[in-house]
């Protein structure tokens, strides 16, 4: 129905290979590569189909001891999340090591314990060397126009509970981090996953770091900490995939990568619950006058045909909220989320009739 390619202004796009009529599901994208829900969410947002439900907690967890920061509005979705997000059973482990490091950190430094760390949580082959932080910092620093921006610099590179006790963006962060080293780390070993599950095909997004890291500098420390974090605590055998530039990797390609998990019905006073990356979903580009309007249906995201496509014709969405708003609130809006300055029809031809 539709392919992937070159668009004459960068970049790829998906065109068209026939009419399309309107109304056409031309894409289901199944499930996300890595999703998180926020913090402040997570016990009211179902793990697995997503639904919020004006602030309720759900009550279902994983079976087990193990509950991994998940929550379910149902035995069902539980069942389904583990048969399917996690039939390796390597992410739930991943997840609660995450949760308990956090949570237990975030006590000690309430009992003005900061100082002494989570031997517990800390990997044994965990060494923090000035000289690798130097080239952390080197490394990083060739990506920001100059360090005097960097609002709040790792000072005091000591491991202690300042480290483990990570902010909720943080967190939020490391939990979309680390279900993509697990992914790689089963794609090494697994060569029959599903394409747009792999690694490779996740890459295959454009990263924003540094436009990110140019817009909100302060997120360069978070960034690190979200580094730092994994590298202490993840298990030996995701400890190869656990590097700066797999961290930076998944933190740059989720700006303007990814989608928002919009409390449903999506309306202007919906709350963002989370954040989740969908590769194929990525290809379609932003248009203020779409074709293609997308729709989350419980966690898979649904690209609808919303009028007739003329063959080669590009197939496009609205990133966000924005149709209504006038040229320049649009311009304004894609520039600071996306990193682009939008050339669409509707666009070109408002800034003719402005001109
Ligand atoms: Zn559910
Ligand atoms: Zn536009």
């Amino acid at each position: 129905m539709f392919a992937i390619r070159p668009t004459s202004y960068g970049g790829r796009g998906c065109f068209a290979t026939s009419e399309i009529p309107r109304g056409t599901l031309v894409h289901i994208a199944t499930t996300p590569f890595t999703s998180v829900i926020f913090r402040d969410f997570r016990k009211e947002v179902c793990a697995y189909c997503f639904a919020y439900d004006l602030g309720r907690t759900w009550k279902v967890r994983l079976r087990g001891p193990e509950t991994a920061g998940l929550w379910f509005c149902g035995e069902e979705c539980r069942d389904r999340w583990v048969k399917e997000e996690d039939p390796s059973r390597e992410l739930v482990p991943v997840l609660e090591l995450i949760e308990q490091a956090v949570a237990l950190a975030r006590r000690k430094s309430q009992n003005s314990k900061v100082g002494e760390y989570d031997e517990d949580f800390v990997h044994e082959d965990f060494s923090f060397q000035s000289d690798a932080i130097d080239s952390l910092w080197k490394h990083i620093d060739g990506i920001v126009i100059s360090a005097s921006q960097l609002a709040n610099p790792l000072r005091n590179p000591t491991l202690n509970n300042r480290v483990l006790a990570l902010e909720d963006i943080e967190y939020d962060s490391a939990r979309l981090v680390a279900v993509a080293i697990v992914r790689l780390y089963l794609d090494s070993h697994n060569t029959s996953v599903v394409p747009w599950f792999t690694w490779n095909g996740f890459c295959s997004l454009e990263s924003h770091e540094t436009d990110l890291i140019n817009r909100l500098p302060a997120l360069l420390e978070s960034h690190i900490r979200v580094f730092i974090f994994l590298r202490a605590i993840m298990p030996n055998k995701f400890q190869p995939f656990v590097t700066t530039a797999n961290v930076r990797a998944v933190l740059g390609r989720e700006a303007a990568n990814a989608f928002g998990i919009w409390q449903l019905p999506l309306s202007s006073e919906s709350e963002c619950l989370g954040s989740s990356i969908f590769p194929s979903g990525s290809y379609f580009n932003h248009s203020c006058d779409p074709n293609v309007m997308k729709t989350r249906i419980g966690r898979q995201m649904h690209f609808t045909t919303s009028r007739a496509v003329r063959e080669d014709e590009e197939l496009c969405i609205s990133y966000g909220m924005m149709l209504t708003m006038p040229l320049q609130a649009r311009q304004d809006l894609l520039q600071e989320q996306w990193y682009f300055g939008c050339r669409c029809g509707r666009c070109i031809a408002e800034l003719g009739s402005e001109a």
